[in-house]
């Protein structure tokens, strides 16, 4: 199979390209490196990188028509890029997914749309399920642009799916983690490793008492090549995440303890750090019932795993 990857140099799409080309098949990358890095992408038979944008309409056309699938990854992401850049947020995420979404119909090629756990926004009725309804905050607070982007993308591509038969698979992720994570846009646990790592203080934005889930990139990228697979996920939305909830004060003690580091573990409020009066979200964990039924996917890897493998990365060595 032919693999186009749109954000394919980036955390989670560079980890697909390299299980997608390991396995014998051929991917064609296209990213316009704003957050994504080209040395993600290790050099191999089968990988075509093309610079570019999801925004360059002809592009995506061209692209599209000589793959046989699409996995469409490419989009602004992180709470800091956001609140600084809302319009670009909308711009790329909604008219990036259309041009996608309308490239695969036009051509009859089946996709996969990232969403994200985002969209359930300040829904309280845990754990997330796919049919319940989505709460988002007053159009004046910008971290909301990119929620409502992705519940745009994911609603355009029903459209597609119902009008004009495109095989769509939506799959929204929670929290995914692992090597090649950056936390310069808020991310938290390349974050915490860094600093645990440099003695530097850990950041723990608000009372540590909000949760969420994270899913090891390896076991991502295993549940997402099984939803590109199975004719059931056909015009689907999925959650695609971990049910192990974790509070993030203790993500920051279990940081400290598994990388042996004396970095003390301070409080900053969420107001401080991204300077708006938007409330962190408060718990965030995903009904997996529906990815299980359909893959029989199940979350293998732990957040210690991801944690000692984020250590590796910088060329630490856990200690236990
Ligand atoms: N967070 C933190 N310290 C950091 C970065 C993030 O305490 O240095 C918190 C953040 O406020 C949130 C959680 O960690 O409660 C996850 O943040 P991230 O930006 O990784 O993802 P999201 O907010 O999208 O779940």
């Amino acid at each position: 199979m032919h693999f186009l990857i749109t954000g394919g140099a980036g955390f989670l799409g560079s980890h697909l390209t390299d299980a997608l080309v390991a396995r014998g098949d051929e991917v064609t990358v296209l990213d316009d490196l704003s957050t994504g890095r080209a040395r993600n992408l290790s050099p191999a038979a089968g990988l075509a990188f093309v610079e570019g944008s999801v925004l360059d309409r002809d592009l995506v056309e061209r692209l599209t028509a000589r793959a046989d699938c699409a996995v469409h990854l490419a989009a602004k992401v992180g709470v800091r890029l956001i609140l600084d850049s809302p319009r670009e947020t909308i711009e790329t995420n909604v008219e990036g997914t259309r041009h996608v979404l309308d490239a695969c119909a036009r051509h009859g090629k089946r996709v996969l749309l990232a969403s994200s756990s985002e969209v359930y926004g300040l829904s309280e009725e845990l754990p997330f399920r796919e049919d319940a309804p989505v709460l988002r905050g007053a159009t004046s607070e910008p971290r909301w642009c990119y929620a409502s982007s992705k519940e745009l993308g994911e609603r355009l591509a029903l459209a597609y799916a119902r009008e004009s038969g495109l095989d769509v698979r939506i799959a929204r992720f929670f929290n995914v983690v692992g090597p090649r994570q950056r936390g310069r846009y808020g991310m938290v646990l390349p974050n915490f490793v860094r600093q645990a790592l440099s003695g530097e203080p850990i950041t723990v934005f608000g009372d540590g008492t909000q949760t969420r889930s994270f899913l090891h990139v390896a076991d991502w990228v295993r549940a997402v090549s099984s939803l590109l697979e199975v004719p059931a996920a056909r015009g689907e939305v999925v959650n695609v995440g971990s049910p192990r909830e974790v509070a993030i004060e203790r993500v920051g003690r279990l940081v400290r303890e598994r990388l042996a580091s004396s970095s003390p573990i301070v409080h900053m409020p969420y107001r401080e750090v991204y300077g708006i009066r938007t409330p962190d979200l408060v718990r965030r964990v995903p009904d997996t019932a529906k990815l299980e039924a359909l893959t029989g996917f199940r979350a293998e890897l732990s957040l210690e795993e991801a944690i000692d493998d984020l250590a590796r990365e910088r060329g630490a060595v856990p200690s236990r």
